[in-house]
Order: structure tokens, then sequence, then C-alpha cells
């Protein structure tokens, strides 16, 4: 099995599950008031800390969630909630994910929002023509889950201060891809997923500069500084504590073995002579868009799938429920063309992803070009369940 779809989710680290032993005997509510109670909530406060320092900011800017899409949900609603004077404008891109735009568009229909999309490369002077007298807040994900491409945040953070608006982030793909220190971002506000940096799924974390600014998507029993209640998902949080460690101590490597993943397979690819484009050159190394010439895309999954058990991605796995005929709208909004976008695949290396797995997917790619170069009206007429007998 060769697995290069990372930024759809990750494989948990082997160190996991040593965890669990533990829990057998420490499944206590972290909110009794005994002492194995106590101890629970210690645990978890340990983690709040690691991911603190992680990001630069304090452990009480933290709230576990169960992922980036609850925790893009409970900002974009808790802002409106909170803001209960007259209608406002928004800002945010047409490439986000939809735990971004539909609550968006879920908002729109209540008329009491305004909202602009971005749409191409978002540049420091497209954001600033967007904003208009009663823009207030604003979405803009740091790294793009389909393309890679890193968003000018920095800069758009310069920008928000000066200009008081609101500035929330989802950096689901950033984090452990670069480094994300949410006060010199100019942050009010981050979304983060476990599950994308090797750690588990349903679990994840909302950072908030100001808690009072956001009105709470759950209340109830007041674990989460009141502000996100319910019991702890207490497994979840601990199993995250181990990944963050292992990104942030390992922080320098990972991100050159990306930069290696990246070098070694467009290299290998190059020598083959397979005609394929790379969008978006300036990507992060961990995500490649790719097109190859003369294959649909959803054809080149399913062949690599079926016949070597080999996993990359059409797009976004959130976005394979809802997307008609597989036309991206990451690459819609980025203006690439319908029939490149049905060529396009997504390629994203992890910190499991071995230089030999790259070798054999490459070799793969030439087998499977090399029986359609043979007879290329095959391209035209041949459905995934055909390509089963090659
Ligand atoms: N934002 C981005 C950029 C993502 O890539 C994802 C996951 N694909 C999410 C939000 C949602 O994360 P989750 O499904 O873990 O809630």
């Amino acid at each position: 099995m060769l697995y290069f779809d990372n930024a759809a989710t990750t494989p948990l680290l082997e160190e996991l599950s040593l965890l669990n032993e533990m829990f057998i005997s420490k499944y206590h509510n972290p909110s009794s008031k005994y002492a194995s109670g106590k101890e629970i909530k210690k645990e978890i406060d340990k983690v709040r800390n690691e991911i603190a320092l992680f990001i630069n900011t304090s452990p009480e800017n933290i709230f576990f969630t169960s992922g980036a899409t609850e925790s893009n949900n409970t900002v974009i609603k808790g802002f409106y909630e909170s803001y209960d004077s007259k209608k406002y404008h928004l800002i945010t891109s047409a490439m986000e994910h939809p735990s971004i735009l539909e609550p968006i568009k879920f908002l729109e229909n209540k008329n009491r929002i305004e909202a602009s999309y971005l749409e191409g490369y978002i540049t420091k002077n497209s954001f600033y023509n967007a904003i208009k007298p009663h823009t207030q807040f604003c979405s803009i994900m740091c790294v793009n889950n389909e393309t890679g491409i890193l968003n000018p945040i920095q800069e758009i953070g310069k920008i928000v201060k000066e200009k008081d608006i609101y500035f929330h982030s989802d950096m689901t793909q950033a984090i452990g891809k670069i480094d994300v220190d949410v006060k010199e971002l100019n942050l009010d506000a981050a979304s983060f997923s476990g599950h994308k940096i090797n750690g588990p799924k349903g679990i994840g974390f909302l950072y908030l500069k100001d808690s009072k600014q956001i009105t709470p998507l759950l209340h109830g029993g007041g674990q989460e500084f009141n502000f996100r209640c319910g019991t702890e998902n207490v497994l979840g949080i601990l199993h995250l504590g181990l990944a963050i460690e292992k990104y942030r101590s390992d922080n320098k490597r990972i991100k050159e073995h990306y930069a290696l993943c990246k070098r070694t397979f467009l290299n290998l690819l190059d020598a083959t002579g397979i005609v394929y484009k790379l969008h978006f050159e300036e990507n992060l190394d961990a995500i490649l868009s790719i097109s190859f010439k003369g294959i649909k895309n959803d054809l080149l999954m399913s062949v690599l799938d079926y016949k070597y058990n080999t996993m990359i991605s059409i797009g976004s796995a959130c976005n394979s429920n809802k997307e008609d005929k597989n036309l991206s709208h990451v690459l819609l909004g980025m203006g690439v063309g319908e029939e490149e976008i049905r060529q396009t695949v997504r390629i994203s290396f992890g910190i499991k992803t071995e230089l030999e797995d790259i070798y054999k997917f490459v070799n793969q790619l030439v087998e499977i070009f090399n029986i359609f170069k043979i007879n290329d009206k095959i391209y035209e007429a041949i459905q995934w369940e055909e390509s089963l007998i090659l």
C-alpha cells in the first residue's frame, strides 16, 4: 500500500498506541474533584501548554474542539452572534474549505452579512481592495488544502490591524508545514485539526485571542473555560499532545523531509518523459497539484487504487460528497480551465512517506502511461471498471 493523500488525513504515530493502556486505568472525568479526575485535568492542561508553546500564545487561548470544522463554524457563527448591531461585511476567499464557505453561506441567507470572495492568487492588494467601510471580519486560510498555496497571511495581518478588522485563519494545512506564530501574524482566531499532523480524528483546537468576542456554539457544564462545553475528548487530547510534541521537536527535519519528497518525485518524473504540469509552483512542498496530459484524474486515481493499492486524490476528500463531476471549486477559483481540472490530481506527502514509496509510485505511473500510450483512444472511452483488466 502506498499513501500519497496526507492532506486528507495522516496515519497515527506508532507511539500513540502506548497511551491507550494508560487510558484503561485513567478513565476518570477530568471535571471530577477526586485525585484521579484532577490528574487527568492536569494531563489535558499539559497538552494545552504544549500547543500554546508551538503557536506562541498562552494556554488560556487554546480551546479543544472536535476539529477544524467545528473551530471554523464556531468563529464564523460566534462572531455573527456577538456582533449584534447592523449589517456587516466580511472578506473570505472562493478557495476556502467548505467548513468556512458553508457557514458563511448559511449566514448570508439571514441577510445580516455581506460577503466578498477573493479569487485567484490572494495578494496584499487584492485583499486591501476588497475592504469596505463596514468590513468587520475576514477569514483567509493560511495554506490551501488542494493547491498547497501559502496565502500572504502576514501581510494581511498588518492590514487588518491597521483597519481594526477581526482576523481568522484556517490553519489546518499550515501547522507542521510552516511556523505558526499567532502573535506575529496578528491573528484573532485560528483553527486546527489533529489528524493532519498524525494525531487522531475528531480532535482539534481553536485559538482565540479574546474568547469574549465570540459567542460559544455549545453551552453546558462549563468545560474549556466555559467556552466549549461537553466532557473533554481526553483520549483525543492526549494523543494530540504527543503529535504536537513530535512536530514541535522535529520541526526542521520534517520540513526538510517534505522538500526532499517533492524534489525526488519531480526529478524522477522528469526522467520518465511523462508529460505533466505542476500547477502553482510556489506551493508548499507537501502538497502538489499536478495534471497529467491525456488521462482523466478519476481514471488515474482508480487505476492506481485498484491495480496497485496506491492512494492519491482528486481535489479534497471533504468535497468528494459534494462536488459535481470533479470540478474542484478551488481550482476553478484559481482560474484553472475545466479540461485541465479533469486531469488534475493532488499528491500529498507526510512524515511517513518513504523515498522508496516515491520510486515505486513513479514506476507505477510509467507502467500506466506505457499501457495507455499503446492505445490512446482509451483515453476518451475507457471507464475505470475496464481499467481493472490492465
Ligand atoms: N480546513 C481545511 C483546510 C482542511 O483541509 C480540513 C480537512 N480536510 C478542514 C478544514 C476540516 O477538518 P476536519 O474535517 O478535521 O474538521
